[in-house]
């Protein structure tokens, strides 16, 4: 059963109880976070939320000769390019050429992918930050020079 704060919480604002839950879990939870990891992880769930796809790798573009001799890449010297899609994984390189219509594409699942990692590595820095001031042992008194 809802509390009476919870009820009255729902008739004011006109939301359903799971939706409340939501709310209020989400408020407990974030309270304690600090104003850079809160805009960190709004961020994020933007991210997560709006982002089409993710995808880890990086575009490589790679040029070379198709060995046809009357080609403009032997005549003028002008190569192919090829848009690559490139990812070690587990110590292993894989890549997949991108034909033309896929590549913005791709390219935006890239940056969806980086900037989600950025983000987390943001967070992952502070959370650092705050368990090496929770764990700092506590400072030698200086031993003052008699002036
Ligand atoms: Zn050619």
């Amino acid at each position: 059963m809802p509390g009476i704060f919870a009820f009255v919480f729902c008739r004011i604002f006109l939301l359903d109880y799971d939706t409340y839950m939501c709310i209020s879990h989400s408020m407990r939870h974030r309270m304690g976070l600090s104003p850079e990891e809160r805009r960190l992880r709004s961020e994020l769930h933007r991210l997560l939320e709006n982002a089409d796809a993710f995808i880890h790798g990086s575009l490589i573009e790679m040029k070379r000769c198709c060995g046809n001799p009357n080609c403009r890449c032997v005549l003028k010297g002008e190569k192919h390019s090829s848009l690559y899609l490139s990812q070690h994984q587990k110590g292993a390189p894989r890549m997949k050429c991108l034909p033309r219509e896929s590549q913005d594409q791709v390219r935006r699942w890239a940056e969806n992918y980086q900037k989600a990692r950025a983000g987390l590595e943001a967070l992952s820095h502070l959370s650092w930050q705050k368990l090496l001031v929770k764990t700092k042992t506590p400072a030698r008194k200086e031993k003052r020079s008699p002036s």
